[in-house]
């Protein structure tokens, strides 16, 4: 086998240690680290060979690693069931724009997973709220629902919500009016491709939109801007104890959880998580029948001091 890449490796690698340590001018030392560095990328792409190609896209989508050794741990006792419940997913345009909470009478929160599908992680936590009856809404990426869509259909199939989280999740204050359109619209109609159904609500990435562009979203699209009242700032991967004590320590009724499907920590704080809030006597139903259990908060305040 020819390895011209060998020694053109060999010679760059040599010029750059050279370039980025001037003051070091043993040759011999810069010639051997040169011929490591150039070994070792050799033995990397060597052992990358066996794997299977993924499409640049997939690859670009998927940012963390599976752990492959993961096993959901077993739970002390029954797993508690979110109660069964026949609730309106439709709720009234005129009810708001922006919500980080919704006032509710009871103890009825609604927890959203970002970011999504994941190959991996977005069916291991389908599996977690089916066991518990718990009922989600999935926040998902444009692109990725076009990469799996076999996953929203089962997300839908299992009685979730999908809502829009945009086509390629770039930060949207810095778009043009005609590239929130575009985002909005690529990412709605493939969930539509997907599942056969249309999101209700969206999440900005980042939780980035200017009130300009919520209204523009909400009279145009029909959706309000659904924020959070519980960050567990997942996404920094603090670990999964941490996730699920932040989770519980930070949720009210009417809270909205916010969570990522696209880290596996986070899905592997989920069975805590869910028992942990369900034993607190919490009801989980999607984003859109929050909504429509809205009261006015004059109503509340009166139904909780009477
Ligand atoms: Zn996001």
């Amino acid at each position: 086998m020819d390895h011209p890449i060998n020694s053109l490796g060999f010679k760059i690698l040599n010029a750059s240690l050279a370039e980025e340590h001037p003051e070091r001018n043993g040759i011999s030392t810069l010639s051997r680290r040169g011929f490591l560095l150039a070994a070792t990328t050799l033995t990397s792409c060597a052992a990358a060979e066996p794997l299977k190609p993924r499409p640049a896209a997939a690859a670009a989508a998927v940012k963390t690693t599976t752990n492959p050794n993961y096993r959901t741990p077993s739970v002390q006792g029954p797993v508690p069931r979110n109660p069964d419940q026949a609730l309106s997913s439709n709720f009234s345009k005129k009810s708001g724009i922006t919500f980080t909470r919704v006032p509710v009478s009871g103890k009825f929160i609604a927890i959203t997973f970002d970011d999504g599908p994941h190959p991996q992680n977005t069916p291991r936590l389908l599996d977690m709220l089916r066991a518990r009856n718990v009922k989600a809404t999935f926040y998902v990426i444009g692109r990725s629902v076009d990469l799996y869509p076999q996953i929203v259909r089962r997300t839908v199939a299992e009685g979730h919500e999908i809502g829009n989280h945009s086509h390629t999740h770039r930060l949207m204050t810095k778009l043009s009016d005609t590239e929130v359109r575009s985002e909005m619209s690529r990412c709605r109609d493939a969930i539509a491709r997907a599942a056969g159904v249309q999101p209700r609500t969206m999440r900005p990435p980042y939780g980035g939109l200017l009130q300009r562009q919520r209204e523009l979203v909400h009279s145009e699209f029909g959706y309000p801007t659904i924020l959070w009242s519980v960050d567990p700032l997942d996404w920094k991967r603090p670990g999964p104890s941490v996730v699920t004590s932040r989770i519980l320590a930070g949720t009210a009724a009417g809270g909205i959880v916010l969570a990522h499907d696209l880290h596996s920590q986070t899905v592997d704080a989920m069975p805590a998580t869910l028992d942990g809030l369900l034993r607190r006597g919490f009801k989980f139903v999607t984003v859109s029948q929050l909504l429509a259990m809205k009261t006015d908060s004059a109503t509340a305040q009166a139904s909780a001091n009477p």
